[in-house]
């Protein structure tokens, strides 16, 4: 501009109807830091004093698409076919003049359209009846509401980390053995959705059989009592069904009391009322009194007295996870305190049904009572050496 103010007044006349500004040009998209799938919306505006000969856009310099010239513009971008990653939006504006004065302006966004790449780890596809499967999903990133179906149950996934997640399944005692779909189905925070069908083998476990239970003609009468079965029941699986997605339990279980097994998990009986049940809990014997502590860290959901539990302690270690002490003399505890591992929660009884003082101990996963002892070896923290497929 400086030269032409130094131009005779004659050559200035003769190109001072040219316009040398080139079009003003803006350019925006929503929110440049974010990811984009789908549909982006790119807008802005180009004027020129001598008008628009042509405004165009173009995407990672392919071909320009050409955009209406009368000022504020709008245009829907299609990203669900570019591949992932940066790209770059470039409009471009030219003035209606023989020196065609140009204005490009570019915009960056990124674009995901993939979905998150689900694994599931080898040990994961293999347990058995009345035992945990844990499944430890790894997936390229954060998971939005992941979850899992197996056996018609949806099971959440809680994450262990960003990229890291664990679901704890029981499997019941009475599940049949054999091969069964695990559906795992998550989005990441685009909204792209990612499946993933494993099948896992649930192996026969070989329960104890045998034992014959005699009950008092009171015992009898309450086992085949159903309202007194339905509210033992009812108490139970409302607290089976708390809902706390944080890890409470840390390393293994310890075990809640010093006596001898007097009857393990799962083993087949017949009562004297008749009723044939496998014993979902692993029943410690010693003298009335003994000392009974909280099996890990956690927060007490029930602590009451029931009709066939007897004396009733829950504690709920979070993420579905949950120890029931049964029969006990004396209870320490109150609903809603947090105990923590080995703490006292009451002593060894004889009350509800029951035949001899001795505490029936259960550890219940999402409604599903598996074998306790699993606990006091496998706390299912995720080993270093998982291997995913
Ligand atoms: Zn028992």
């Amino acid at each position: 501009m400086r030269a032409h103010r130094l131009l005779p007044l004659a050559s200035l006349l003769s190109i001072g109807c040219l316009d040398h500004r080139p079009p003003t040009l803006s350019l925006s998209v929503p929110e440049t830091d974010r990811v984009y799938r789908q549909a982006l919306e790119i807008s802005g505006e180009a004027s020129d004093p001598s008008g628009l000969a042509s405004l165009s856009l173009s995407v990672d310099g392919g071909e320009p698409i050409a955009l209406p010239t009368d000022g504020a513009f709008q245009h829907t971008l299609d990203t669900s076919t570019l591949p992932d990653g940066v790209h770059l939006v470039e409009v471009v504006a030219t003035d209606d003049t023989s020196l065609a004065n140009t204005t490009r302006s570019s915009v960056a966004f990124a674009s995901d359209n993939t979905p998150p790449e689900l694994r599931i780890a080898e040990r994961s596809l293999k347990t058995a009846q009345g035992e945990v499967l844990a499944v430890f999903v790894s997936a390229t990133e954060v998971l939005v509401e992941p979850k899992l179906t197996f056996l018609e149950r949806e099971i959440p996934l809680y994450p262990l980390s960003s990229t890291l997640y664990r679901s704890l399944i029981g499997i019941s005692v009475k599940q049949e053995a054999g091969t069964f779909p695990l559906v795992l189905a998550a989005t990441d925070a685009l909204g792209n959705t990612g499946e993933r069908t494993m099948e896992v083998e649930i192996a026969a476990t070989d329960f104890e059989k045998g034992g014959y239970i005699k009950l008092t003609k009171k015992q009898q009468e309450n086992q085949k009592d159903d309202s007194k079965v339905t509210y033992d029941r009812t108490k139970r699986e409302a607290a089976w069904a708390h809902v706390d997605p944080q890890q409470h339990w840390g390393g293994p279980f310890l075990r809640p009391a010093e006596g001898s097994i007097s009857s393990p998990f799962g083993k087949y009986r017949e009562y004297s009322s008749g009723v044939r049940s496998h014993h979902l809990g692993l029943d410690l014997s010693n003298e009335p009194g003994t000392p009974i502590y909280a099996a890990n860290d956690g927060v007490v959901l029930l602590a009451e007295r029931l009709y066939i539990m007897g004396n009733h302690v829950i504690v709920h270690h979070g993420q579905g996870v949950a120890s029931a002490y049964s029969h006990l003399s004396s209870v320490a505890v109150s609903a809603g305190d947090r105990v923590q591992k080995g703490q006292l929660i009451g002593t060894m009884g004889s009350t509800g049904q029951s035949t001899g003082p001795h505490l029936h101990w259960e550890v219940v996963v999402h409604g599903e009572k598996i074998h306790p002892l699993e606990w006091e070896e496998e706390s299912f923290e995720p080993p270093d050496d998982l291997v995913f497929r």
